[in-house]
Order: structure tokens, then C-alpha cells, then sequence
């Protein structure tokens, strides 16, 4: 299903779509005043529509080397902010900073390649399902034949990047010694380096660092743990959720969503479902 290729993922022409990336400090440049709909307030004073993003989890977001953000949930955003007239401006941030900033209203949106999960659905509200995703286990090729399954992880080492499902799922496996990273690049580096047994992480992503060679000796090994589904993430109860699902529909149904799906994935995209949970 994950049928990644390198050369394609790199050959992808440009759809015309610029991103632009503006690095943030916490908490700094926030201090504009509240606007008169109070700190729920979906938009900055400027207009722009601020989305937050962690542009470590290629082919989703990545930076190239001239410092622009790319990769399919880059396309995608940019694709919606044209259709729904909102001027996307990204905001880079660790993965587990982002829903506290949808919290605070420092961001209008995210998209990360977040998981749609009720425990995220308590404090922030997603788009419908963009993207069809799961988690697998990746491990050095000298141990594939003796880890295939989440059993086999019992009481082993496993590297998972902080505040994800695959951080989730691994701490539910008996006995083991799990290692967060801030990033999913630095958990597979640590298994290629031999300091782990085990990756669990989301399998486009893995499958993908593989891929790019950037890693070696590294395998997927066994089924998908799970089925996920990514949305884009906003703040809770904000106006903004329509306009994002009619503008991602619109997408879908006029053939732009499956031509950005082909550029990152070189494959023709699933049907997806209109809610994930
Ligand atoms: N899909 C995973 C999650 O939502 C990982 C996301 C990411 O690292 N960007 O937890």
C-alpha cells in the first residue's frame, strides 16, 4: 500500500505552491491584543491563517535544503488556504508543542500528519481524515527474522518520537524500555545505530526514511499496528473547521487532492471516510 519510491518522491514537479516558513519562538511576537471576539479569536490581526507544523516527518513536511517547507501536507494546506481564500502562513513547532498552541490561540491550525484520536478530540477539533496512515515496526535487517510482531517487542528497547500514537502504542507493550526523541528522524538514527531494537512509528514515514537511503540496514517488519487517520487540527469550536472541510472536499472531488496525492506518493489515494472515530 505504502509503494514509496525515492526517485518519485523527489521528482515531484512543483504544483506552483510556495511555502513559506516562519520560525517562531514560544510565546514570542504573540503579544498583538485580543481581538474583540476575545482570545478564541481564529485568525491574527494580520489576516494570515497561521498553521502550525513539525517539518521533521517527511514526505509530509520536511525542509528542503534552501530552508522552504515541503511535502504532501505542505501542498495540501497550501492547496486549501487558495480554495477557501485564507492566507496560509506556516509556523514551524515540535510535535508536542503544537496542540498546546492551538490551545493558546498562537496558531489557527495545524497539519503534521496528527492523528485524528478521541484524546486528542478533547481539547482540539479536527478537519474530516485527509490522509489513511498506521503505525509499523521497523528494526535492523539482522534482527528481522526474530521481531515480526508486537509480541516479539516485549522487554526490548524501543526508540518512538515524544507525544505521538507510536509513543503510545509502544508504552502499552510489557516490559519495554522505551526512549523518546523529539523528532521521528532521531528515533530511527538511534535503531540504525544499534542503541535500540525497535521503531514504532507512523509506516508512510519510516518507509520513506528508508527509502531516501539516508538510513541503512533498517526494515519494516510484520502487519500495520494500526489504522490511523490524519486531520488537520484546529482549535476547539473554531469557525474555521468548515471552511477547511469545504475547501478539502472541494479538493477531492475536482481531482487537486489525488494530483498532490500522486507528487508525495506515486499512487492513486484511498477512499477515505468522512469521520475517523
Ligand atoms: N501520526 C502520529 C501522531 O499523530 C505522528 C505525527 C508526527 O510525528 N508528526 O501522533
Amino acid at each position: 500500500m505504502f509503494n514509496i519510491s525515492r526517485s518519485s518522491f523527489i521528482k515531484g514537479f512543483a504544483l506552483g505552491l510556495s511555502a513559506t516558513l516562519v520560525l517562531t519562538a514560544c510565546g514570542g511576537g504573540g503579544s498583538e491584543p485580543a481581538s474583540e471576539s476575545g482570545p478564541a479569536a481564529s485568525e491574527s490581526p494580520e489576516g494570515t491563517f497561521r498553521v502550525a507544523t513539525e517539518p521533521a516527518f517527511p514526505p509530509f513536511e520536511s525542509q528542503s535544503e534552501s530552508g522552504e517547507l515541503e511535502g504532501f501536507d505542505i501542498d495540501l494546506m497550501e492547496a486549501i488556504g487558495a480554495e477557501a481564500g485564507l492566507d496560509v502562513e506556516f509556523e514551524s513547532l515540535p510535535f508536542d508543542g503544537i496542540i498546546p498552541a492551538l490551545q493558546a490561540g498562537t496558531v489557527d491550525a495545524a497539519i503534521s500528519a496528527m492523528t485524528i484520536t478521541a484524546e486528542r478530540e478533547e481539547t482540539v477539533d479536527f478537519s474530516q481524515p485527509y490522509f489513511k496512515a498506521g503505525l509499523a515496526i521497523a528494526v535492523r535487517e539482522d534482527s528481522a527474522s526474530e521481531i515480526t510482531s508486537l509480541d516479539d517487542l516485549q522487554n526490548k528497547k524501543i526508540a518512538v518520537q515524544i507525544g505521538t500514537t507510536g509513543a503510545d502504542k509502544a508504552a502499552e507493550i510489557p516490559g519495554a524500555e522505551i526512549t523518546t526523541f523529539d523528532s521521528a528522524p532521531l528515533a530511527l538514527q538511534e535503531l540504525s545505530n544499534g542503541n535500540v531494537d525497535a521503531v514504532i512509528n507512523d509506516a508512510p514515514v519510516t518507509l520513506d526514511a528508508i527509502a531516501s537511503g539516508n538510513l541503512s540496514g533498517l526494515e519494516v517488519v510484520g502487519e500495520l499496528l494500526t489504522e490511523e487517520f490524519y486531520g488537520i487540527a484546529l482549535p476547539s469550536g473554531s469557525d474555521n473547521v468548515d471552511t477547511v472541510n469545504e475547501a478539502l472536499n472541494t479538493l477531492i472531488e475536482n481531482g487537486t487532492y489525488a494530483e498532490i496525492y500522486r507528487k508525495w506518493f506515486d499512487a492513486d489515494p484511498p477512499e477515505l471516510p468522512e469521520s475517523a472515530l
